[in-house]
């Protein structure tokens, strides 16, 4: 398989069995927007809470925060996104289409229609809006472009609150806005999208081994929603090419259908956003160690998740296809933890009502480890196992006669089914509820 098809690959997928949708379809679309479906809703909500537990509930210094997506116009001026936020931008003078100038290969003429390409100047990615009733420049504000900045507008409320002892993190999950010259690839690059970021203040001198424990949470993040350890790259950022507030980043890399590009980031922010929103706004944003009685602005990590390049990367490494004689069989080999449907229920015939009524107290059953238990009895068995397939449910359970005692010795068991390999055992169904209990936890 081809990158291109695969990507061609999964996005048909997403559309055809409900995970993501164009944004504005029935429109004709709205470029760089998608609508999340309804196994979408599901994987992205299993990502996000796992990455909760990893990142804030685990773990005894860590707070969250969901701030609002409007905020005060003076927070961009003083994160520097006013005055910095922006990407080259270039247009053509034959065809009038505009292009991020850092991802031409040649300045001069246009990739589309050969024109001559015009002079490049910085295009601001923010999206600009009013608040209220009027229009001029006092009622300007920004969609937020990344959530940091709820977090750190709130970091003396949540001193303040809670009392935390450095080090100590915010995190949040929610929507971040750019409105990206040349959106591409699907999720990986939108204008509206999710992140999932944790702000980790520390003392000055603590920075190296609290950005370490975080790379290695990130990595671990990594393996837990199943991507290969051989697809996530590491890519020291050089200096120069950093944001304008890090000292230090590493990307987080992934072998993306269409090329290897940043995944995740983790960046050590310095006291930049602190210090410059306690400078902006006259407020004190330093942190009293009560010990020590030192007064001091904390220094900052940073790791940020985009949830949208998560779900991009986990259905590129789940994508799989098997093919035996002429059939081809597509199915995704995603990590019980996150998968939408944990396992699908069905009776061997839809016309009995003593195999249906067994196999529905048999979900009810199993319904009580996971409530991600589906129910499925239209058309053969082989049909309902290849749609679960697709979507990837990792276990398959059927009620067959043998379940209601034809088979004496074989009296309340059923057959469970497995995803990749396609193998099929007969357990009880307290083991099948063990199976599954064991492989989501
Ligand atoms: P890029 O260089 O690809 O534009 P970035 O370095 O500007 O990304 P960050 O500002 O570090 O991205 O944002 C943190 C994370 O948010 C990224 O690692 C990515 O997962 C996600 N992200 C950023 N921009 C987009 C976007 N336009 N669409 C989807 N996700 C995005």
């Amino acid at each position: 398989m081809n990158d291109q098809s695969l990507m061609e690959k999964i996005v048909s997928l997403c559309k055809r069995r409900g995970f993501v949708f164009p944004g504005s379809e029935i429109y004709g679309g709205l470029a760089g927007t998608f609508d999340y479906g309804p196994l979408g809703v599901v994987l992205k909500e299993n990502i996000e809470n796992l990455w909760l537990r990893m990142f804030r509930d685990d773990r005894d210094d860590m707070y969250g925060v969901d701030a609002a997506i409007l905020m005060n116009a003076k927070v961009w001026e003083a994160s520097g996104h006013v005055a910095g936020f922006s990407d080259p931008l270039v247009e053509c003078g034959k065809c009038k289409k505009r292009f991020r100038a850092d991802q031409l290969d040649s300045k001069e003429a246009c990739p589309e229609c050969k024109g001559a390409l015009g002079d490049v100047r910085q295009f601001n990615m923010m999206f600009k809006t009013h608040a209220g009733a009027t229009e001029d420049d006092s009622a300007v504000v920004y969609l937020r472009p990344e959530t940091a900045g709820g977090i750190f507008t709130n970091f003396k409320n949540v001193v303040d609150a809670i009392h935390p002892k450095l080090p100590f993190g915010i995190a949040q999950i929610g929507k971040a806005f750019r409105n990206e010259i040349a959106p591409r690839d699907f999720v990986f690059r939108s204008r509206e999208f999710s992140q999932m970021e944790v702000e980790y203040f520390v003392k000055p001198a603590d920075w190296e081994r609290a950005f370490e424990e975080w790379r290695t949470r990130m990595h671990l993040f990594a393996k837990e929603i199943g991507l290969p350890q051989n697809t996530v790259h590491e890519f020291e950022v050089p200096d120069g090419d950093r944001a304008h507030y890090s000292k230090r980043t590493i990307d987080f890399q992934f072998d993306f259908p269409s090329k290897c590009d940043e995944l995740w980031g983790l960046a050590y922010r310095t006291d930049f956003d602190l210090s410059a929103h306690a400078v902006a706004s006259g407020n004190e944003l330093s942190y009293l160690d009560e010990e020590t009685k030192e007064k001091f602005i904390p220094h900052v990590i940073e790791p940020s998740l985009g949830v949208d390049r998560t779900i991009l990367a986990v259905l590129t490494s789940a994508y799989k296809e098997d093919t035996m004689g002429d059939e081809t069989r597509t199915y995704l080999a995603l990590s019980p933890k996150i998968a939408p449907v944990k396992a699908m229920v069905s009776p061997l015939l839809k016309n009995k009502p003593e195999l249906v009524e067994k196999a529905r107290e048999v979900r009810a059953a199993l319904k009580k480890i996971h409530p991600a238990i589906a129910w499925d009895d239209n058309g053969n068995i082989g049909k309902r196992y290849r749609r679960q397939d697709e979507i990837g449910t990792p276990f398959c359970i059927t009620v067959d006669f043998d379940t209601l005692g034809e088979t004496p010795n074989l009296k309340d068991t059923v057959t469970l089914r497995h995803r990749d390999s396609g193998e099929q055992e007969r357990l009880t169904v307290a083991e099948v509820a063990s199976r599954i209990r064991a492989a989501i936890e």
